[in-house]
């Protein structure tokens, strides 16, 4: 990376994924941690939250891309990689070159790897693990039940190619409802007759893993040898009941926040009463203000609503209104009188978009109350112009 000037950065605190990840590891008891490290590791960066998280414990990462394997790869990452959807036929080369796990449901998706397979050749760890997935009712992507046992053969016809699990994804198992609670069941129980009807028409399934982070935590039926965990290593439960759970039901402090969004303020000017500033001119201030300028927008991931929807930013340990809407590349934050509330700011001054400063927190999570979202969107949403910087140390695992 060139020199960077804008005072505006994310801080990716690489030891709370570590801890996060052996946290995750001792409620997972036997099952083997599988980090979920797709889309830049929830928009964290690829390669520190990945090494951090293999650190921690996790032996396997998944991710949704073979493009995004192979960043991981080359940065001399050797654990098996899952490919969380069925790689497209122009990618099993790859897959096959770069010994990444394949997820596959459909015939088409296990021939194309066997074609794969044979014009790759040999890649020295004998045949390539394939992960079929089932549909049990989340509707994204799977085979059908009905299709899994002429699949599962599909897959042991071919000798280069090894069945290593067969898994599902859950819809609702951050919910905490009575139906999300049965629909769980009925997923889990879906799941384990297509796997059985597998089993008995003579095909061994070894593995079977079904659990993200929410049943990791709230459903032990779904822990099976694999737990494919994402939000929760970058320390942000799944839902408020399952923060609750983690609250109660852990034998340590819970999870640890790891992204910080923070910035400097670059320009500050008093304002009469009245005056509105930013597009649209939508806020009159109620008082003779200090509004102070901070060098990130919309083109850095803070959505333009977040204005209209009561966001906050920190400066000298004081939560602080926006001022106006959010504008492409800057933010206006309404400081208050002269003398007001709180200490005087000046330019130069750290803030805080999500993270601590003083007593004072914003969570990706607050962020996702006001703006409708969850806060995966929040976190996934962090710009690449955002640089990341590393702090903390986790050794050096993962090579
Ligand atoms: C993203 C993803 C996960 C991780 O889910 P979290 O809720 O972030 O723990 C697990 N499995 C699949 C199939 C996914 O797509």
């Amino acid at each position: 990376m060139g020199d960077r000037f804008r005072p505006a950065w994310a801080q990716i605190d690489v030891g709370a994924v570590r801890h996060n990840a052996a946290l995750l590891g001792s409620i997972a008891g036997t099952s083997t941690l599988c980090a979920v490290v797709k889309a830049d590791g929830y928009g964290h960066g690829a390669v520190p939250v990945a090494r951090a998280a293999l650190s921690g414990g996790a032996l396997w990462l998944a991710v949704a891309l073979v493009e995004e394997a192979v960043v991981r790869r080359e940065a001399g990452i050797e654990v098996p990689i899952l490919l969380l959807s069925e790689p497209p036929p122009n990618a099993m080369n790859e897959t096959v070159h770069r010994r990444l796990v394949p997820t596959v449901y459909t015939p088409a998706g296990v021939e194309a790897l066997a074609r794969a397979v044979d014009s790759v050749g040999e890649v020295g760890r004998g045949p390539v693990e394939v992960h079929l997935k089932v549909d049990t009712g989340m509707h994204r992507v799977g085979a059908d039940a009905s299709d899994l046992v002429e699949l599962a053969n599909r897959v042991s016809a071919v000798p280069q190619l090894r069945l290593g699990a067969v898994w599902t994804h859950l819809a609702v198992a951050d919910g905490s409802t009575e139906p999300d609670r049965e629909f769980t069941e009925l997923q889990l129980a879906r799941f384990d007759r297509a796997v059985a009807e597998v089993e008995a028409d003579g095909v061994r399934v070894p593995w079977t893993h079904v659990a993200n982070s929410a049943a990791t935590v709230a459903v032990p039926a779904s822990r099976r040898q694999l737990v494919r965990c994402g939000i929760s290593l970058y320390g942000v439960a799944p839902s408020v009941a399952i923060a609750e759970l983690l609250a109660h039901g852990t034998p340590d402090n819970g999870l640890l926040p790891v992204l910080s969004f923070r910035a400097q303020v670059s320009f500050l000017r008093e304002l009469e009463r009245g005056e509105r500033p930013s597009y649209g001119r939508r806020r009159p201030l109620p008082e003779r203000s200090v509004v102070a300028t901070v060098p990130v927008g919309y083109a850095d991931g803070l959505p333009r609503r977040l204005f209209d929807a009561g966001g906050h930013v920190l400066i000298g340990g004081v939560r602080r209104p926006l001022a106006g809407v959010v504008t492409m590349d800057q933010i206006l934050v309404d400081c208050g009188p002269r003398g007001g509330e709180g200490a005087p700011v000046s330019v130069g001054d750290e803030v805080v978009l999500i993270g601590r400063q003083g007593n004072e927190e914003i969570t990706a999570s607050e962020w996702a109350d006001r703006l409708g979202t969850i806060a995966y969107e929040v976190l996934c949403g962090i710009g690449p112009r955002v640089p990341r910087v590393v702090v903390g140390d986790v050794g050096h695992a993962g090579q």
